[in-house]
């Protein structure tokens, strides 16, 4: 019977076909007494293209007075694969309470694979416990869509959990578990079960090194980019071009340009213009503008054309070249030459070239010229430019925008009250203060890590807690006395006004991205960089010393903080003051 429907089914292609078969199918008796092509025909409407046809089949199903599990798992797997995937979560707790349906191993997998798709956790979670009571657990397919729906979501624990109980693992899993720590910000993990499957005799695709890839860019740690690195092109991995760009961008973030240049240029596969934006965003990030700009032209000669992440790469690099004049060029004919319409990052990237520059009264213009609303972090940026230029009426109104948007970031009040302390405006710094402590704002507390020999060392802001306080703390004290016989002063501005200037100056001294430092020169070879990852941006009187340090040890110190990397070479740094 089921065979027989099959032909007529292809022949339906609007909903009106649907319901002239389904009016032959009433009168024939097949509706009634034939549950198995009734499925066949449910499953058929729950998942053609035609308009309506989802809808029309979860009608139907309301209206059979005997459904079976098969009808039920035709609308809820019509219903994951739509637009609106937690509607199949909804018909599964309906169909719960219908006495003939019973959920098998497929209605699970159906449910839960809309989960994953709408993100669903706390219902994956309650899914998960019926799975268990049903006696389905061993399904392999069904503890797979477990793992993935739970490592997409970030409930990464229970997706561990599973994956360590799991008695077959196939690839999918590992892939699945190994992507969910990388992007979950848990990238040692993700690194030592790479490293485990491999043990295990599982052998890595593309996917899987995509995400190893990132947990090493996330990590800033050269030494495990450039084996994974290794290892991709001993299997041949780098033939894949999603792979090669993923591994341009993780040596840029892990501070070494020219490494990820050579990945550009040894590329086996044809490149794309996702490559070439990656190649370009590198060189821009890592304070070679100018280079970067030439790969810009270069692109648009091999035929490329740009498209609006390599315009934003290109300001970007602008900004790092100081190059304003270009860049205003670049933003004013984008539209023009290559029907770029800027987007807001486009816009962002322009107020900082400008408010770099000092040009703050332009840059407030752009940001007045949006079509769009400005989000909070142009004004943030036209902020932080005030902040260099001392221009404390602009940072008035840029604070004002602020507030009006709603703002209530510890590092904008912050910012105008340092822009205040430096003009000696203590009133005023002492009203941000105070409007601070009433809006409840919250500093997010700093830190930093270093890997030392494939150890990370977290510090917090006046770290107690690391084992070799006593010398770290001794250090620090060589240091400051070694970098003040060049001219140190510290910059107490960056402290908040109400405390001591001796406890000012410890504070500042105490900065993890200091203490970071001072164990890197303590523990690592006297020619390696030092490599230093921050959660925040990082502090003047930081920069400062960072950049003096590099001089005076002759050491290069690379800090990435959020939002760039700091490259300090012989008392410079390649962001050129401007953060
Ligand atoms: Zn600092
Ligand atoms: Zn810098």
């Amino acid at each position: 019977m089921a065979a027989a429907v099959e032909p007529l089914l292809q022949k339906c292609a609007t909903l009106s076909h649907i319901k002239q078969l389904q009016a032959h199918l009433i009168t024939a008796g097949v509706f009634e007494f034939y549950p198995s092509p009734r499925s066949k025909f449910l499953e058929f409407c729950a998942t053609s293209s035609a308009a309506g046809s989802l809808l029309y089949a979860a009608d139907i199903f309301r209206h059979i007075a005997f459904p079976v599990t098969n009808d039920w798992n035709a609308v809820i797997r019509g219903l994951a694969q739509s637009h609106q995937p937690a509607d199949a979560v909804i018909f599964y707790r309906r169909g719960l309470r219908v006495l003939t349906c019973k959920p098998d191993a497929l209605t699970c997998s159906f449910t839960l694979k809309a989960c994953a798709r709408a993100l669903a956790c706390n219902e994956a979670i309650q899914i998960h416990s019926q799975v268990v009571r049903y006696g389905f657990i061993a399904d392999v397919l069904l503890q797979t869509t477990l793992l993935d729906v739970y490592a997409k979501s970030g409930y990464l624990d229970d997706a561990r959990r599973l994956f360590d109980e799991m008695s077959k693992l196939d690839v999918t899993c590992w892939n699945a578990m190994i992507a969910g720590l990388a992007q979950g910000n848990r990238p040692n993990e993700a690194l030592q079960l790479f490293t485990r499957m491999r043990d295990v005799g599982f052998k890595p695709n593309a996917i899987t090194v995509i995400g190893a890839l990132s947990a090493c860019a996330q990590l800033g740690t050269i030494r495990e980019g450039e084996s994974m690195y290794n290892y991709i092109k001993s299997q041949n991995l780098d033939a894949n071009e999603q792979v090669c760009n993923v591994a341009i961008d993780m040596f840029g973030k892990c501070g070494y340009v020219g490494r990820a240049y050579r990945v550009f240029n040894d590329m086996k596969c044809p490149k794309t213009l996702v490559t070439w934006n990656t190649m370009i965003m590198v060189m821009g990030t890592n304070g070679e503008g100018l280079e970067a700009l030439k790969l810009f032209d270069q692109m648009d000669k091999e035929g490329f054309q740009p498209d609006n992440v390599s315009y934003l790469a290109a300001l970007c690099a602008c900004n790092h070249a100081g190059m304003v004049e270009h860049g205003i060029k670049l933003f004013e004919t984008m539209a023009e030459d290559d029907s770029v319409i800027p987007n807001i990052k486009h816009y962002g990237a322009m107020v900082d070239l400008l408010g770099r520059s000092g040009r703050l009264n332009e840059a407030y213009n752009i940001i007045d010229s949006i079509p769009i609303k400005p989000d909070i972090v142009l004004w943030q940026t036209l902020l932080g430019a005030c902040k260099t230029y001392g221009n404390i009426e602009m940072a008035e109104k840029a604070s004002r925008k602020l507030a009006e948007l709603g703002s209530s970031s510890d590092g904008d009040f912050v910012l105008l009250s340092n822009i205040y302390a430096a003009h000696h405006r203590w009133k005023d710094v002492r009203r941000v203060r105070d409007s601070m402590k009433e809006k409840e704002v919250k500093k997010v507390p700093g830190f930093s890590y270093i890997d030392i020999d494939g150890v990370i060392h977290k510090f917090v802001n006046g770290d107690q807690s690391h084992s070799d306080l006593q010398p770290i703390y001794q250090k620090l004290d060589e240091i400051k006395c070694r970098i003040m016989e060049h001219g140190y002063v510290p910059e107490t501005d960056y402290v908040l006004h109400d405390i001591g200037t001796e406890e000012k100056q410890n504070a500042l001294n105490y900065h993890s991205e200091k203490l970071a430092v001072a164990f890197g020169l303590l523990s690592l070879g006297t020619t390696s960089p030092i490599r230093v990852n921050k959660n925040l941006r990082i502090c003047g009187d930081c920069h400062e010393v960072m950049k003096l340090v590099s001089k005076v040890y002759e050491r290069e110190i690379i800090v990435r903080d959020r939002t760039r990397f700091h490259r300090f070479k012989d008392g410079l740094c390649s962001c050129k003051d401007y953060w």
